[in-house]
């Protein structure tokens, strides 16, 4: 097949990791299983840091970016999928190991590969995406752990206006979570309280070292920023409360202390999307598809096309992205 579709590469210039736009042949793809025609990616932190090269995100090179992608399957050599499937891909490696979503084919393994969930379009997602399902993972982590109550004390969400938060926010509060935004951009908050968030928080408070034990605030959280917010959110968490960890975007490190967990018994719940089983991925985006409000999903999310992959990826590092992009490979 000599037909050529355009791919976003990271390659190796220098020593450096480059990206660019190529153009492929199917030829060119990994000889894995199942051909899939991708509709949709999406722009997620972890794809900016791979794009601006301000993080060493592919394992090997050259490499297909793009951790998601939404599409239809176009030839398969397993039993499991037919030519017309529509499926999504979270995950598993793709743009680390594995090539991904920025490419209007790729070839998969069956075994990655998602059914699109009833009532979601491709569209629909991937403006999810690993972001969004990222916030379900965390959500049922929260609920599985029994320290937050519908309508109960607050549950805080940071990094709010990003993509994980967004959709974290939608679907605490349309599971009756009383929600609190922690935010740096006061100008989003008009946004987040049209997704459910009754409270807010200036992020710059939680940025600084605070002490042990703080005032207890929150029954829960979903952080998706690491650093001293984390340390700070884990202090200010109820007797018995929990947080979903899952971000790094104000850094990897954690300087806190064990108080909060053993004077409090606070817990706090590690979260990762790209090697979850297939069944907390399956619950996640049941989750999602039973909570997740439309109209909400057409806020937070735009359509961007995959030209302007390089300038996104600044503005989602720089911090500058409300909710979430997705990307027609088209
Ligand atoms: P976004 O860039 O969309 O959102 C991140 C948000 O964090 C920003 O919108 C901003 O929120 C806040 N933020 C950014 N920089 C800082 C800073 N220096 N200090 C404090 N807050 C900051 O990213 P995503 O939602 O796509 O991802 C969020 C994080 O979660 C990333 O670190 C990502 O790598 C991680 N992640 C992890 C996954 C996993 O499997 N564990 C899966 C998906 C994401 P605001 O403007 O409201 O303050």
């Amino acid at each position: 097949m000599t037909e050529t579709f355009r791919a976003l590469m990271i390659e190796d210039r220098d020593g450096k990791p480059v990206a660019g736009f190529r153009d492929l042949t199917r030829d060119a793809l990994p000889d894995h299983e199942v051909l899939v025609e991708v509709a949709y990616s999406t722009l997620n932190y972890k794809d900016g840091l791979a794009v601006t090269g301000k993080g060493r995100i592919a394992r090997r090179l050259p490499m297909v970016a793009g951790i998601d992608l939404a599409g239809t399957v176009v030839e398969s050599r397993s039993d499991r999928w037919q030519p017309g499937d529509k499926v999504i891909v979270n995950g598993w490696g793709l743009s680390e190991t594995e090539w991904g979503g920025y490419s209007r084919f790729q070839r998969l393994k069956p075994e990655w590969l998602t059914r699109l969930p009833e009532g979601f379009s491709l569209q629909d997602a991937m403006a999810i995406g690993t972001a969004g399902y990222t916030a379900a993972l965390c959500v049922d982590a929260l609920e599985d752990w029994g320290a937050i109550q519908p309508g109960g004390p607050e549950v805080l969400v940071t990094g709010a206006a990003g993509g994980v938060g967004s959709t974290a926010i939608s679907l605490l509060a349309a599971k009756g979570y009383t929600v609190t935004a922690a935010t740096g951009r006061p100008e989003t908050h008009d946004y987040l309280a049209g997704l459910g968030a009754t409270g807010f928080v200036d992020r710059a408070t939680l940025a600084g070292k605070g002490g042990p034990l703080q005032k207890e605030r929150w029954a829960g959280a979903v952080d998706s920023v690491g650093s001293t917010t984390l340390a700070n959110v884990l202090a200010q968490t109820n007797y018995g409360g929990a947080v979903a960890a899952c971000g790094l975007a104000g850094g990897f490190d954690l300087p806190a202390t064990v108080m909060p967990h053993i004077l409090r018994g606070v817990a706090l719940l590690g979260i990762d999307s790209v090697m979850a089983p297939q069944a907390r991925r399956d619950r996640a985006w049941a989750t999602l598809a039973a909570h997740l409000d439309k109209a909400h999903l057409a806020s937070i999310a735009r359509v961007e096309p995959m030209s302007q992959l390089p300038a996104l990826a600044a503005d989602i590092v720089g911090g500058r992205i409300r909710g979430r992009v997705v990307i027609d490979v088209a």
